[in-house]
């Protein structure tokens, strides 16, 4: 098949042609790129035109695609069988070493990581026997009802939903606040503290591009809830496993913590984690009804354990100075391009934000220039860089990608910047 009748076929089967909005490139037009396969820092299309990827599949690729230990994981987990409905030995080994990196005491496996802030979140409800949650305006949790809520009019009000078909009724239980702003949320809980079970944050956000957390505010988050008997759910669905090797240590006083991505290797998964009692909740030990009949799958679990095998200390630092290499040459190439434009990293996260500074909150990252990070990817792609199809997507090194890939990407971009620029 051709790139095109790839895209044509499924634009007849598949709702806006792809099953996952930002995969449509509506952000940034033109026709996405369907990948056939990848190979470490590359990806190739259906025509064999070959792309140094930083889309590493929103997050999971941290070893770059088909690493040799954890296709041979899989496989031999595939040869053994998959679908057993049962508890096994994998599941029992990642497990445990996600508690040693992690200290999270106990731990449930899901499907993904929107099951996992779904769980948490009913967890929480049920511990607190209170029904409001708290989220940020800009973070992303994944596309359960409760979490698809945009900002009412008023800080203290509650939130409308995002998408259609989320009931008033549901929407209407989460409320949505600034991110960064401690004074709102002290706002929040004098008004309804009492009301609220759970505050959800992204440990460092980097679903509207990366937003730096301020110091004062993690204090906030740490404290204030606790003061008013509300949980904090840590969403390190990104960050787990990407800055370091367990969580990235920005929100250590979190009573629940989800992850995803990273731990399953490129296979779909979610985990929520944390203290022993909340966990304990969950049937059939406690109240709290959650299943699947694909969690903890062997071939997940085995492509997880091959993955989190890699990452040592030494495969971190290694990353840190890969990523710093691209920050770097970008840096120096916004500057020499005169562009308004900003980078910001963590690790291996990345984003190029075409506005001057980098936000603090969504309003901010909202100002940036969208038709110019357009005229940004398509200048990329045709120069062979895959970089994520929105402004508001984070770019991911990988283990796999080395100078020279680096060096291309810069390269690259100093010419894209020049074309995106108006
Ligand atoms: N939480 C965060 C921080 C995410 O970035 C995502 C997905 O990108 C999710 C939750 C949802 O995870 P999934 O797409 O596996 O349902």
């Amino acid at each position: 098949m051709t790139n095109q009748s790839i895209r044509e076929a499924a634009a007849g089967l598949f709702p806006g042609g792809v099953n996952s909005p930002v995969r449509s490139y509506r952000s940034v037009g033109g026709d996405p790129v369907p990948i056939a396969r990848g190979q470490g820092p590359f990806v190739f299309d259906a025509e064999e035109n070959r792309y140094i990827d930083f889309v590493g599949g929103f997050g999971p690729a941290i070893l770059g695609h088909a690493h040799p230990a954890v296709t041979a994981a899989i496989s031999l987990a595939a040869a053994e069988g998959l679908a057993f409905g049962a508890l096994g030995p994998r599941e029992v080994a990642l497990a445990e070493s996600i508690r040693e990196a992690t200290g999270l005491e106990r731990l449930r496996f899901l499907n993904s990581g929107t099951e996992a802030t779904m769980t948490a979140i009913r967890i929480a409800r049920a511990a607190t026997g209170r029904d409001l949650i708290v989220k940020f305006d800009g973070c992303y949790h994944g596309h359960s009802d409760g979490l698809l809520v945009k900002a009412g009019s008023g800080v203290a009000t509650l939130g409308m939903s995002d998408s259609a078909g989320v009931p008033q009724a549901v929407a209407g239980l989460t409320a949505v606040l600034p991110y960064n702003d401690p004074a709102a949320l002290m706002r929040w809980f004098d008004a309804r503290g009492a009301e609220t079970a759970a505050v959800i944050v992204e440990s460092i956000p980097a679903n509207v591009g990366i937003l730096a957390p301020d110091p004062e505010f993690l204090e906030t988050l740490q404290s204030l809830p606790r003061a008013h008997g509300a949980l904090l759910i840590a969403d390190e669905i990104i960050t787990g496993f990407r800055l370091r090797r367990g969580l990235s240590g920005v929100l250590p006083a979190a009573d629940l913590v989800t992850l995803g991505k990273i731990i399953g290797g490129g296979l779909p998964v979610g985990a929520v984690g944390g203290r022993a009692d909340l966990l304990g909740l969950l049937a059939p030990e406690g109240p709290v009804y959650q299943a699947g009949t694909f969690s903890a799958n062997p071939a997940v679990m085995a492509a997880g354990l091959a993955t989190l095998e890699a990452l040592t200390p030494a495969a971190y630092q290694r990353l840190d100075q890969v990523a710093r290499h691209l920050e770097n040459g970008l840096q120096a190439a916004v500057k020499r391009a005169g562009a308004p434009a900003s980078v910001v990293r963590f690790g291996s996260m990345l984003s190029l934000f075409f506005r001057p500074a980098p936000p603090r909150d969504y309003a901010e990252a909202r100002e940036a220039d969208t038709a110019a990070f357009a005229r940004f990817h398509r200048a990329m792609r045709q120069r062979g860089i895959l970089i994520p199809p929105s402004q508001f997507e984070t770019w991911f090194v990988s283990l796999a990608h080395n100078e020279p890939e680096i060096d291309a990407a810069v390269r690259a971009a100093a010419e894209a910047l020049r074309e995106a620029l108006p």
